[in-house]
């Protein structure tokens, strides 16, 4: 026999979908960092120990080397430029994930609940456009193994969360890019003042 003696409903609240080198090679908070400082601007391992010393995370050329060929292992950042200088290779990295860290603030969900909600309207809408898709059908089907608990097919839903993920940080850029653009518009107009 057994006796309850807790019993609450747990909503899952946040997606993650992390391959397994992506997983180990994120389970540090340095590197988080330095996904943080280089989605600024590509960097070389010098020019990021000293950014990173600045802000709070003083470590050796070498420790920040060894990070960084961990994040590259893994895919998160990849070479974008090599210079040579007094006979040496310098590499400059950049990222392939955009990386937050920050601590959510406890109210986050109730604070912003209205928004979440209409969001989340808006999202299932785009769902159903993706897993009505006839291309994205046959080729989820074709990389769908059968979940052990439940016997269903996990990886649709995965590559349908893939899909808005891939496109929210296409969407990100592209307000980033366009926010930048009507910086300087604005800036040009103002020294014709
Ligand atoms: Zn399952």
């Amino acid at each position: 026999m057994s006796d309850t003696i807790l019993q609450r409903n747990i909503r899952a609240r946040r997606l993650v979908a992390l391959d397994q080198k992506s997983a180990q090679a994120l389970g540090d908070v340095v590197r988080m960092r330095i996904l943080e400082v280089l989605s600024h601007r590509p960097m070389s391992a010098e020019e990021l120990t000293r950014v990173l010393g600045n802000s709070g995370h003083k470590k050796a050329v070498t420790t920040i080397r060894h990070h960084l060929d961990a994040l590259k292992t893994a895919g998160l950042i990849e070479t974008t430029k090599m210079v040579e200088v007094r006979g040496a290779v310098m590499k400059y990295y950049a990222p392939t994930i955009r990386a937050f860290s920050f601590e959510v603030p406890l109210k986050f969900e109730d604070t912003h609940a209205r928004l979440i909600q209409d969001t989340s309207a808006r999202i299932q809408k785009i769902l159903r456009g993706i897993l009505g898709d006839k291309k994205f059908l046959i080729e989820s089907e074709q990389n769908g193994t059968v979940c052990s608990v439940c016997k269903g097919n996990h990886f649709r839903e995965y590559a349908a969360a893939e899909i808005v993920n891939h496109a929210l940080v296409r969407a990100m850029e592209g307000n980033a890019s366009a926010e930048n653009a009507s910086d300087k518009q604005a800036k040009t107009g103002n020294s014709k003042h």
